[in-house]
């Protein structure tokens, strides 16, 4: 078949398969989808019968559909179109689901002389790649807060060591643990709950630095990684971000909720490993607890 330009480009760009045979059902053109989709390429299939173990065709019962119920070489003799949901076969071995559509070719005098099949990957192959996207980001991010979870924050934290200890940034780190909070869900239920735990995590993430990453540490505790930052800069981020989450809250059944959080400040120090450092929070944020919560304790 002698395609002339610019038919033959818009046809190879096709996001279908498509192929044309010739009065024998041998192939004698292959456009760049049928190559993605099948997984062979044009010079593999030119010339070749597409019976030969290329496609192979099987309907939804496994039936071969190769020798009695072709559905191009059934076209071919009536020259009626026909359109089908049918399994090609992949090079690779797995079965496609394609839906396709076969035509005949006709020549001048209306002779049958080849036909042409045009095939859609039906697979959930869409799908699946977002599925991957979400798994990837469901691996790194809290479902219910979408902050950064601690899988997350461990990894960055690694780099902010790395960043410390080869060029000297330095940085400090907030342990946030939101107070009496097992005492609110007692009262509210855990629904309402978690509709805190998220406002908590929309304020800490919108009222961060753009260098600043806040993440969900696990239950009703985060922790705040913050870049290049002095001693007294940190306490007094901290401090707004414990008046911003004071000063936040939901409306429910016309009361106003909203929970304090007690904060555990610290700075990297020279031989600090990530345990320790994450210790040394942890230990400031008991001291907050210890003086009556609602408060940042910073060494
Ligand atoms: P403290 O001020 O000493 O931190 O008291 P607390 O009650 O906050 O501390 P405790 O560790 O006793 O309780 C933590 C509570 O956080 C208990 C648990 O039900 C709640 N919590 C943890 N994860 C979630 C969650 O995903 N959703 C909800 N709604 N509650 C959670
Ligand atoms: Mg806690
Ligand atoms: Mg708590």
């Amino acid at each position: 078949m002698n395609l002339e330009i610019p038919y033959k480009s818009i046809i190879n760009d096709l996001h279908d398969g498509l192929y044309f045979v010739d009065s024998k059902r041998v192939i004698t053109f292959w456009n760049k989808a049928a190559e993605q989709i099948s997984g062979f390429k044009v010079q593999e299939v030119i010339g070749s019968l597409c019976s030969d173990n290329i496609l192979t065709h099987v309907d939804c019962s496994g039936n071969s559909l190769c020798h009695n119920s072709c559905p191009l070489s059934k076209t071919m003799v009536s020259g009626n179109p026909h359109s089908d949901e049918i399994y090609m076969h992949h090079k690779d071995g797995h079965r496609i689901p394609v839906s396709v559509r076969v035509s005949a070719l006709h020549d001048n005098f209306g002779k049958i002389i080849g036909g042409v099949e045009l095939f859609t990957d039906i697979s959930n192959q869409a799908v699946n790649e977002l599925r991957v996207k979400e798994l990837e980001k469901m691996a790194l991010l809290d479902g219910l807060t979408q902050l950064a979870n601690r899988n997350y924050m461990e990894k960055e934290l690694q780099v902010r060591f790395e960043e410390y200890k080869r060029f000297n940034i330095p940085f400090g780190i907030f342990y946030i643990d939101i107070d009496n909070f097992k005492q609110f869900n007692d009262t509210y239920g855990h629904n309402i709950g978690d509709k805190v735990l998220k406002f908590v995590a929309d304020t800490l993430v919108k009222n961060a630095r753009p260098f600043d990453l806040y993440g969900r540490w696990g239950g009703e505790e985060f922790v705040g990684l913050i870049r290049n930052i002095s001693r007294s800069d940190l306490e007094s981020l901290g401090n707004r971000v414990r008046m911003l989450i004071e000063n936040s809250y939901i409306i429910h059944e016309n009361n106003k909720l909203s929970v304090t959080i007690s904060i555990g400040a610290t700075l990297v120090s020279e031989n600090d490993t990530m345990d320790e450092l994450i210790k040394r929070a942890d230990t400031l944020l008991y001291k907050s607890k210890d003086r009556g919560r609602n408060c940042l304790t910073i060494d």
